[in-house]
Order: C-alpha cells, then sequence, then structure tokens
C-alpha cells in the first residue's frame, strides 16, 4: 500500500463527498448522488478558499448558502446537515497548516454567513413564488367562477395539480374541497377536512386581526386578505402557513365562496428561528448577548408608571491572567462555567442573564419588590462564584466585581442605566474587588463629572483657566517665612475653583500634565523672582525660595532638564531658588536612567524634596541613592501631635526620622502644621521647616508677600 499522503485536491474531493452524502438524501434533484457530488465540488473548492483567506470574506460565504438552494437543496433538513459537515469537517481536511484555533474561528463564521445567505435566497425564491401563486389565484378565481357554472373538469386539473395547498369553503364556513397538496399538509385524509368548518380552526398564536379579516370577507365587505397563521395538525404539530383568502363571487357578483391558497412556511419559520436565535445568543456560553438583554431592558424601562427594575453588571477580577497564563481555550472554559452559574441564579420569571462580551455579564430582573430582588440575586451571583473553577485539573478562584443599580421604570435609557451600572461595577472594582457595590447617584455624577473635566482640561490651559496659590514655608527655629510651596488650582467656569486633587490624576493619565506642569514651573518662578524684586534682593534669611511639584510623568518627560533650565535663565532666578517636589512613590523602583534628569538638576544646584515622606515604603535605605535634599514629613505625621501631649509612639518615629535624615544630611519639613502645640513639638524634634495652616493656608502671591516683610521687619 502506498504511504502516500493526500494531497490538498484529495482531501477537498473527500470533504466534498462527505457532504454530498449528507445532503443527497433530502434534496430534492433528478441528479445521481454522484452528479449532484460533482455540483457541490466548486462550492467545496469555494469554502476551503474562504477558509484560509486573508481576510474574512463574508459575501464569498453567503453566495455559497445562495448557491445550495439554487441546487435544490431547499429543505431546510439540507442546510443543517451542510453546516454540521461545514463545522466537523472543513477545518479537518481544507484548513493546511496554518493555527487551528484562527480555522475553528473563521469556519464558524463562515457557517453564519451561509446560513445568512442561504435564508436570503430562500425568502427571494419563496417571493418569486408567491407571486406565481398569487398570479395562479387569480387564474384559478376566474376559472373557479366558470367552473362552477361550465367548466367543472377544467377547474379540477387546476385544482389538483397545484404545489399549493387549496380549498374551497361556503360563507358560513363549510369546508366543500380540499385539494392533495393541502391534504399532505395537515397530513390528513380528505374526509377529516371536509368536515370541518373554518371556524374551527382558531389558533392561540392567530394575530389580532385574522378574524375580523375573515368575517369582513365572508359579509363581502373585501375581496381577499394576506396573514400568516398557525394549524394545529392532528398529531398535535403546529403547520405554519402564508395564507390568502379571495372571495368568490357568482356570475352576478354576489359573495358565494371562500378560496383559501396556503403555502407551507413552517421549516422557514424554523429556519428563521434559528438565524433569530444565533443573532440574539453568544455563540461561546449560550447565554443571550448585548443585543436581545438590550431589547429585554428597554422593555423593562419602558414598562409603565410603577414599575421598577434591577441590574447586576459583573466583571470578573483578573481573568485576563486566566488568559494570558492558561491561554485561551482554558479562559472560554472558565467562561462557559460562569455563565452556567449565573444561569442558574436567575430562573424566576422576569429574570435574565446575558454576556455583554468578553468577561462582562448583567444579569436582570423585573416584576414587583426589585428593591429586595436585586440584592438577592447579586447574592447568589457572588456566592455560586465561591466554589473554584476545575480547569485541567488546577482550581481556578474565581473572583467578581459587581455592580448594582435598581430603580424605577421610566426614568432613564437602557444606556443610560448600563452606564451607571458599569461605573458601579469600577467602584466596586477599585475598592479591590471580589465585592459588589450599590449605584448611587452621587458617585454616578462625580464619574461623569471625571469624564467631563478629562475632555475639558486641554482647552482650560489654552483658556488660562489655573491659577497658583502659594503656601509659606516657615523657618521653625526662628519662625521667619523661608519660601512657598505653588499648589495649582482649575478655576472651572461651572464647577468653580477646583483643587489638584480633582484634576492632576486626569492630568497626568492625559498627558497633559506636562504642558501644565510647564506652565506651573514658569508661572512661579516668575512669582519668585517678582518678590524678589519687591522684596529686596536679600532678607535675613536669604532670598525667598520657590516649591514646585513633580508628577512622576513629568520625571520621565526627556524635556525636563532643558525646559527647567531655559525657563530659570530667561527669568534671571539661579537654580537654588527652586526647590522641586517628588514624591516618594515615583522614585520606587526608579531605575538610573530614570534618575538621571534629577541628579543633573541637583548638580546645576535645584534642590530635590522628597513629598510625602511616610506614605509609601518609606525605604530609608533607598535615600542615599537619590539625589534628594530635602525629606517633606507627610501630614499623617503631625495629625498625631494635634494634642498635648502627643501620640509617643509618633513622636518616636519622627525623632528616629529626622536623625536619620541628618545624618544624611538631609533638612526636614512638616507638612500639615495646624496648631501652635504641633509647631512646637516639632521644633522641639528637630525638624527643619514646616507648612500648615497654622501659619498661612495656600493663597494668592501678594499675601506672602506681605508675610515675608512683616517677619522681615518685624
Ligand atoms: P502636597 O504637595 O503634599 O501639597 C500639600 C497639600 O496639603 C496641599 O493640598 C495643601 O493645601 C495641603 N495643606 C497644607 N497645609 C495644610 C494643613 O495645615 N492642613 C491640611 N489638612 N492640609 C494642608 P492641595 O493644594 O490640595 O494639593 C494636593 C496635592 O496636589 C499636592 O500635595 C501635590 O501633590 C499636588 N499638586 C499641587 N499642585 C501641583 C502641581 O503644580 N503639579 C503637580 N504635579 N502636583 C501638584
Ligand atoms: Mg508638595
Ligand atoms: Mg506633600
Amino acid at each position: 500500500m502506498s504511504a502516500e499522503p493526500d494531497g490538498p485536491e484529495d482531501r477537498l474531493r473527500r470533504f466534498t463527498t462527505i457532504w454530498s452524502r449528507a445532503v443527497y438524501p433530502v434534496t430534492s434533484t433528478s441528479l445521481t448522488r454522484a452528479e449532484f457530488e460533482e455540483q457541490l465540488i466548486p462550492l467545496a473548492r469555494r469554502l476551503s478558499e474562504l477558509l484560509r483567506a486573508h481576510g474574512f470574506d463574508g459575501d464569498g460565504a453567503k453566495a455559497v448558502g445562495a448557491a445550495l438552494v439554487g441546487a435544490h437543496c431547499t429543505d431546510p433538513e439540507a442546510l443543517t446537515r451542510t453546516l454540521d459537515c461545514v463545522d466537523a469537517y472543513l477545518v479537518l481536511y481544507c484548513a493546511g497548516d496554518g493555527p487551528q484555533d484562527d480555522a475553528r474561528l473563521r469556519s464558524s463564521r463562515l457557517q453564519h454567513a451561509m446560513a445568512a445567505g442561504y435564508a436570503g435566497a430562500l425568502r427571494e425564491r419563496t417571493l418569486a413564488e408567491q407571486e406565481s401563486i398569487a398570479q395562479a389565484a387569480l387564474r384559478a378565481q376566474g376559472v373557479v367562477a366558470q367552473a362552477l357554472h361550465t367548466s367543472e373538469a377544467r377547474f379540477r386539473a387546476v385544482f389538483e395539480g397545484a404545489a399549493i395547498g387549496i380549498g374551497i369553503a361556503d360563507l358560513d364556513g363549510n369546508v366543500l374541497q380540499v385539494n392533495e397538496a393541502l391534504l399532505r399538509m395537515f397530513g390528513q385524509s380528505g374526509h377529516a377536512l371536509r368536515d370541518r368548518r373554518v371556524q374551527d380552526w382558531v389558533h392561540p398564536e392567530d394575530a389580532p386581526q385574522t378574524w375580523k379579516l375573515y368575517d369582513e370577507l365572508v359579509r363581502g365587505e373585501r375581496e381577499h386578505y394576506h396573514l400568516e397563521k398557525a394549524f394545529n395538525r392532528p398529531d398535535g404539530t403546529v403547520l405554519w402557513t402564508n395564507l390568502t383568502v379571495s372571495l368568490l363571487r357568482d356570475a352576478d357578483g354576489n359573495p358565494q365562496y371562500q378560496l383559501a391558497l396556503m403555502e407551507d412556511t413552517t421549516e422557514r419559520r424554523l429556519l428563521n428561528l434559528r438565524l433569530r436565535y444565533e443573532a440574539t445568543h453568544d455563540a461561546l456560553t449560550g447565554l443571550p448577548n448585548r443585543s436581545l438583554f438590550f431589547e429585554r431592558l428597554e422593555k423593562a424601562l419602558n414598562a409603565g408608571e410603577g414599575q421598577r427594575f434591577g441590574l447586576c453588571y459583573l466583571d470578573l477580577d483578573g481573568f485576563k491572567t486566566v488568559n494570558d497564563s492558561l491561554g485561551h481555550a482554558a479562559g472560554d472554559r472558565l467562561l462557559v462555567e460562569v455563565a452556567d452559574r449565573l444561569q442558574s441564579c436567575a430562573t424566576a420569571p422576569g429574570e435574565m442573564v446575558a454576556r455583554l462580551g468578553g468577561d462582562e455579564f448583567v444579569a436582570l430582573t423585573t416584576g414587583p419588590g426589585t428593591e429586595r430582588k436585586v440584592d438577592e440575586l447579586a447574592e447568589r451571583i457572588m456566592n455560586v462564584l465561591v466554589t473554584p473553577v476545575s480547569i485541567d485539573g488546577r482550581d481556578l478562584l474565581v473572583r467578581g466585581s459587581l455592580g448594582i443599580v435598581e430603580g424605577p421604570a421610566g426614568e432613564r435609557t437602557a444606556a443610560e442605566v448600563l452606564r451607571s451600572a458599569d461605573i458601579t461595577m469600577y467602584r466596586a472594582k477599585s475598592a479591590g474587588g471580589n465585592r459588589s457595590e450599590l449605584a448611587d447617584p452621587e458617585a454616578d455624577a462625580r464619574a461623569i463629572t471625571r469624564h467631563g473635566l478629562t475632555t475639558a482640561l486641554p482647552t482650560a490651559l489654552e483658556r488660562g483657566e489655573f491659577f497658583i496659590e502659594y503656601q509659606p514655608l516657615v523657618h521653625l527655629g526662628d519662625g521667619s517665612v523661608r519660601g512657598a510651596e505653588a499648589l495649582v488650582r482649575w478655576l472651572h467656569p461651572q464647577h468653580g475653583v477646583l483643587g489638584p486633587d480633582r484634576f492632576i490624576p486626569l492630568a497626568e493619565h492625559t498627558g497633559l500634565i506636562v504642558p501644565l506642569g510647564r506652565w506651573v514651573l514658569e508661572e512661579s518662578i516668575r512669582q519668585a523672582r517678582a518678590w524678589r524684586e519687591r522684596h529686596g534682593e536679600e532678607t535675613t534669611a536669604g532670598p525667598l525660595r520657590i516649591n514646585v511639584n513633580l508628577s512622576p510623568c513629568q520625571l520621565s518627560h526627556p524635556g525636563l532638564v532643558q525646559d527647567t533650565v531655559d525657563i530659570l535663565e530667561r527669568a534671571g532666578v539661579a537654580p537654588d531658588a527652586l526647590c522641586l517636589e517628588v514624591t516618594e512613590s515615583a522614585l520606587i523602583g526608579a531605575d538610573d536612567d530614570l534618575l538621571k534628569p534629577l541628579h543633573r538638576l541637583a548638580e546645576m544646584g535645584v534642590d530635590i524634596a522628597l513629598d510625602d515622606f511616610g506614605t509609601g515604603y518609606s525605604n530609608l535605605a533607598n535615600l542615599r541613592r537619590l539625589p534628594v535634599r530635602i525629606l517633606k514629613l507627610d501630614r499623617s505625621f503631625t495629625r498625631g501631635m494635634q494634642q498635648f501631649p502627643a501620640d509617643p509612639v509618633d513622636l518616636k518615629i519622627v525623632e528616629g526620622i529626622v536623625s536619620l535624615a541628618h545624618s544624611l544630611d538631609l533638612a526636614v519639613t512638616v507638612e500639615g502644621v495646624e496648631t501652635g502645640a504641633q509647631a512646637e513639638q516639632l521644633r522641639i524634634l528637630g525638624c527643619d521647616t514646616a507648612q500648615g495652616w497654622y501659619y498661612a493656608r495656600p493663597g494668592p502671591p501678594d499675601r506672602l508677600h506681605d508675610l515675608a516683610l512683616v517677619d522681615a521687619t518685624g
């Protein structure tokens, strides 16, 4: 036997053979199976090309679906078998050497497009058929009218030969005649149908106008009507039809009979249901997808006065890590398991679970008592996540952050509700995850304002909406003002004055911090120069110095050193009048490259202060590596000294830090001094300078000038 492996062409043939074997039995064709298979080869080849093509070609796959209809595979079972066959064998025989996962994904997209193409072609064909049915109906009406009076035989031929179901009843609804096709549709003998009355065929799914149209027709007020109607077959199954009913009049024009033309649409309806299912459900988990969820949410929000809804928005914590470390297949299995568990949480009427995408799920509850029900739903969800998910022999812990929104219908749009749920979920996540949070309009408003602020930031700088306040730095030994820290504020046209905590993080996030920081530096150095001019070159304590805060992003910006030098030179201010404040956290783990600009600035004479010292890791050993000259002790230390006597532990810590700092030749500044008692305590502990409300709140530059002057003369 030959050990030669199959070539691509052989594999394509094999695929085609399997396909034709599956589909041939349900195809009404006069071809032999071999001939039929020949017909499928170009379609198989096309599919194989589409599978391996660079981009996804949905139209190509639709054309293959449409070609199936052309090949008389009009029985929806033919489509089902085709899709099964493509699903099972296309990748196997035609994918080549590429990644199998990609090919699988492509194959399932191809199947969707094929099904859509198939349905489209079938619909067009049906429309064409209906057109000829309508023609036949017109002819039949003429023929029937005549036949009843003249040629019975000719009418019979049309009646019996028609491929669609035809029935004739009198105006009381007694069925008089039915043709073969109609009997086949009902799966019944002519006798059984002929003894029925039309009015007996009421079906629960009848459209509301169905029987009104019927009454109008039998009263002679309408010539015909057309609708979709369901009938119960004797075996209990449902027959769906496209029904056209026409009124037949006698030679004098008086209403005499009613003629029904019926087309069996049951299979097509099932196919449509399947397509609708696929369009509204997530392929991986089988849960309703985003579009179906939106449909339901909108319905709940439009439910009318007095109705309420509850929504849980779940995002898994750390799902990306699972995907990255265990692979997408494991990630998918985790999602499927989570989906199953969530599904089990929302089984009551009015409840649903959906997957919005990725690792985001939602659960909706409607009906009475949603205030209580949504809490219970959230609790059930958090509970089902507790048990680890076992994948490839590993137990994975699943954690999630849940945002809960509950409220009355009619107040918000679906998009607004979902945004609120999303914001709330993020609040749960940023509080550490593995918890649920309840939506809070104020928190929503803050998040929305944050968004608004972010978009308004860039123009704010251009429009000059920022300004700087200065807070004096006072020498603890003699109480003289030695300088000031520049603290930026934003005069927002709507929100008024905003503190840096509201917008500095946003500016850091968007990168605007670089131009904003440069502006603060420029402005405050200009201010330092103005003080000096008004104040005289020297006070007893030397020139007033200016402290400017630097963000981590500014530190890593390549223009930092050059910009600073330029600004100082332009203002004619010596580098030693400037102190740059850098937070400890910005320098944690900093490598030499990041520290280089700071070293350069320090070499030039600019002081570097380590801001908020004590809030981070406070790695004292690290201090040696840094070009720092000043430690600014965080406010949390001074807080413990508000009362007299101060907390002895705080005192010990501060004392230790001060003595260590001094031994490393660092000066110590304390922040947040609010009382005289604190100031005294800190002076005794050996701190050098202080800053805080006890001396002055941050304020306009002129006030600082006055303070310094009082102090110099007084
Ligand atoms: P920081 O550098 O630690 O500034 C000290 C903060 O403590 C200031 O808050 C100041 O108003 C406040 N403060 C001063 N004395 C007292 C006191 O006695 N009691 C209390 N409770 N608070 C006091 P502010 O102005 O809100 O600034 C907050 C932070 O924003 C600053 O902390 C600084 O990190 C940052 N920041 C301010 N301006 C700028 C800037 O121009 N650029 C950058 N990158 N960050 C800035
Ligand atoms: Mg500071
Ligand atoms: Mg600070």
